[in-house]
């Protein structure tokens, strides 16, 4: 059984803050598009085109007969052969958490394989294997129960392959919608210490405040992403003490290409969206990277919630569109760069929400709850891309299977 994880003590001023090592890069093609698939949460192995065999770990070629390797999903089921405690190593990261167990496992699909061990597993155990993501964005395999037991997640080593909100400080960038009020609430129950909440406009008023208010660990903050004054102002305020930050600024509004557009809605939805973006990635990214291991409540990811659209384009709503193509654009550089530091970097993609702006779009819409379900669920499973809601699920997986058409489907 795993101790539940306690609150973190106040530290100690004095202090050194340990520094947040990263495992070495990715070295193989075929290690990136492990990690590609491991980020969408899918538990995959290479198969061979001509002899059916799975093979682990990533290679170029088929090991028995050199046949060609495609991707697919796999049967979690594995046994537990041998386990082995690492005490000394020359890896900087895993000298630090040392002692760390792995063990080789006898996978139901096929192969064996060296994989990072639940403390609850012993050899001989049937577990469920999960392929996670290292800090520094490379896959791995965790063998985890086969069956919940008590306080599973809070597990030392399973932690660092996620961002779990338990017992982390968050920043809810856009508090005066509902999506940021759904996400504030979905935080605190999922064991959030605290939920700063961005008010972008603090001489108005906004539905939903005396709510917020109300609850114990939500403090609304000034924040104002289109300026940058405002962003550094709380970046030095609260820059140390941000372990999650949950970008819900959204600008949404009606608009063609040369029909039916004003620049003016474009313009404050890219001054939103896309420097607002940068604004606190430049703001936050800093002080989180220093702190990226920094015990229970280490600073921990970087979430941006943008429309699904921007994979596309969409007719009816081209502005949106092109500034969430623009914020995915800016998420992979950022992503590239903090696998430096060991912050994850997380796209949570929406269909259309169910607000003011979407009253005329027929359903399926995406409700708030569900972006906040997604996000937590990304956090608590360390992936990189998760999508909320049945119509960004479906755009997702016909993206997949063929951009183009996908792109001329929204867009006729
Ligand atoms: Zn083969």
């Amino acid at each position: 059984m795993t101790d539940p994880l306690s609150p973190p003590v106040k530290k100690d001023p004095l202090k050194n803050t340990r520094m947040g090592h990263v495992s070495p890069g990715l070295r193989s093609r075929a290690a990136r598009a492990m990690a590609v698939r491991a980020g969408q949460g899918r538990f995959v192995l290479q198969v061979c085109d001509y002899c059916c065999t799975a093979t682990y770990p990533p290679r170029d070629r088929c090991p028995k007969c050199w046949g060609t390797l495609d991707w697919q999903d796999q049967p979690t089921g594995a046994t537990v052969m041998t386990e082995t405690t690492i005490r000394v190593t020359t890896d900087l990261f895993f000298k630090e958490h040392a002692p760390w167990r792995v063990g080789s496992v006898q996978l139901e699909a096929g192969p064996t394989a060296i994989v990072h061990l639940h403390s609850d597993v012993r050899p001989g155990d049937r577990v469920r294997m999960e392929l996670k993501l290292d800090r520094g964005g490379n896959p791995a395999l965790f063998a985890m129960p086969e069956k919940e037991t008590p306080n599973m997640v809070d597990d030392a080593q399973y932690r660092t392959f996620t961002a779990d909100p338990k017992h982390r400080r968050v920043l809810v960038t856009d508090g005066r919608g509902p999506v940021g009020q759904a996400m504030a609430k979905a935080l605190l129950k999922a064991g959030a210490r605290a939920v700063f909440l961005g008010n972008g406009d603090t001489t108005m008023r906004f539905d939903g405040e005396a709510e917020m208010v109300a609850h114990e660990n939500v403090e609304i903050v000034p924040l104002n992403v289109t300026d940058t004054n405002s962003v550094t102002k709380l970046a030095h305020q609260l820059g140390g003490r941000i372990d999650i930050v949950v970008n819900t600024a959204a600008v949404t509004r009606q608009s063609g290409v040369a029909f039916g557009s004003k620049l003016t809605d474009l313009q404050a939805g890219f001054e939103s969206e896309v420097t607002g973006l940068m604004r606190l990635a430049q703001g936050f990214g800093p002080a989180m990277s220093a702190r990226s291991d920094d015990g229970t409540n280490s600073a921990a990811a970087f979430v941006d919630v943008a429309s699904v659209y921007g994979l596309t384009g969409r007719a009816g709503f081209a502005g949106q569109a092109a500034t969430a193509a623009a914020r995915l654009a800016l998420i992979s550089g950022l992503r590239g760069e903090m696998a430096q530091t060991g912050i994850r970097v997380i796209s949570v993609l929406t269909g259309p929400v169910d607000d003011v702006w979407h009253q005329h779009v027929p359903p399926p819409k995406t409700a708030p709850a569900q972006i906040a379900k997604s996000v937590i669920d990304a956090l608590t499973r360390g992936l990189e891309i998760n999508c909320a809601g049945d119509a960004a699920k479906d755009l997702f997986a016909r993206w997949q299977a063929d951009p183009f058409l996908t792109i001329r489907e929204e867009n006729q």
